[in-house]
């Protein structure tokens, strides 16, 4: 069985998957490869600022 790995060539930046579940510009993934090669997070689907349902009040 493979343990899987975990090391990554490249430091992709945390992508929410519930967030690009439904998204269409990065096909769920949560981050795009630009033309550079590099990873970045989806501005579709991804919000730079964190919006989870944590109702403290
Ligand atoms: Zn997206």
């Amino acid at each position: 069985m493979t343990y899987g790995t975990m090391a990554a060539p490249e430091a992709n930046p945390r992508a929410n998957a519930a967030l690009a579940a439904d998204c269409e510009v990065c096909n769920g993934w949560g981050t795009l490869i630009t033309s550079q090669g590099r990873h970045e997070l989806c501005q579709a689907c991804q919000s730079p600022t964190e919006r989870e349902c944590h109702d403290s009040s």
